[in-house]
């Protein structure tokens, strides 16, 4: 495949410009922010684009705030630095896992948040479930004004966006729950996750479940919720070993996607141990 080694950058001052710059430079243009999804095209044989739009120098766009109601991570925030800034928040441990300890560090200190949660064809994020399960709001600014989407209705609607709808930012509500991430992988931590699971939950002092969000990503094309096993375990004790077994019952909410070497139903089996691993680590994290 012809590789264009010269494309044409442009820098935008502003988002508004970018999506600007986006619709009148039509479909041959692409924005990028981190560049390591887009520089694998020719392994996915795939063409790379003649024409990109930088997002990197609009202003604002890096920034992390995590305040005391809700944390605002703009698109541009590298998984490196998100991990950083949310290190010891405990509401957020399933962020902070899905962005500092996958990939590599040379990745993690490039690839950016908004281009993880853009590229639809990667089923195996470990971002978009930890922003499922927290719950997270994704702020588009599109031709035609801005728009605020909660994280499930981002997901149903992101291959439709078109590429002038750029993610300026997400918003994530601080409930005061435990959250973790849990992945595995084929052979090595640096692999991309078999299957993958985040949680937020929030325990009573009883040790009761008040509220439970469990997402999967990797299993399906698409992340989702395990809304079955979310509704089951609300009410019950926390009790990792019954959640093992609860979510071997609700494991046919998901069918595994085959993939070389990774049998759909492989990613099935996973779940249950998944799940246990994640509720283990918050029984034993849970004050
Ligand atoms: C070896 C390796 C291992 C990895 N392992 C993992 C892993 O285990 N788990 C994991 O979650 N990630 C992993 N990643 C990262 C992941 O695969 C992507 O490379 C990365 O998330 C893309 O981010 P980026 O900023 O480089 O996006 P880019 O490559 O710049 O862009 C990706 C896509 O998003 C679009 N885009 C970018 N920003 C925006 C925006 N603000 N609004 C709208 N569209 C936008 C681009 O046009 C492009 O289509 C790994 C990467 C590598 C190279």
């Amino acid at each position: 495949m012809a590789i264009n080694n010269n494309p044409t950058f442009y820098s935008p001052a502003d988002l508004d410009q970018a999506v600007t710059m986006l619709q009148d430079l039509g479909d041959g243009a692409l924005p990028v922010a981190g560049a390591t999804w887009i520089m694998r095209a020719p392994t996915r044989g795939e063409k790379i684009a003649d024409i990109f739009v930088n997002l990197s120098t609009i202003p604002g766009m890096h920034d992390i705030d995590v305040g005391e109601e809700s944390v605002s991570i703009g698109a541009m925030a590298t998984q490196d630095a998100i991990a950083a800034a949310l290190a010891g928040h405990s509401d957020l441990a399933a962020l902070t896992v899905a962005t500092g300890y996958t990939a590599n560090p040379a990745i993690r200190r490039a690839a950016t948040i908004g281009g993880n949660i853009a590229t639809v064809d990667f089923a195996a994020s470990d971002i978009v479930p930890a922003l499922l399960a927290l719950e997270a709001k994704v702020e588009i600014i599109a031709p035609n004004g801005g728009n605020m989407l909660s994280m499930v209705d981002f997901l149903a609607k992101r291959r439709t966006l078109g590429r002038s709808s750029l993610i300026a930012r997400i918003v994530i509500p601080r409930q005061g729950r435990i959250s973790t991430h849990s992945r595995i992988t084929l052979r090595k931590a640096g692999d991309y996750p078999v299957a993958n699971l985040s949680t937020a939950i929030s325990v009573r002092e009883d040790g009761e479940i008040a509220a439970a969000c469990v997402a999967v990503g990797g299993v399906e094309p698409v992340a989702k919720r395990w809304t079955g096993l979310e509704n089951t375990i609300t009410g019950r004790k926390l009790d990792a070993g019954e959640i093992r077994d609860i979510a071997a019952d609700y494991a046919d909410e998901f069918s595994g996607r085959d993939a070389p070497g990774v049998p759909g139903w492989y990613r099935l089996r996973l779940l249950p141990v998944l799940a246990e691993k994640a509720f283990r680590f918050i029984q034993k994290n849970h004050a």
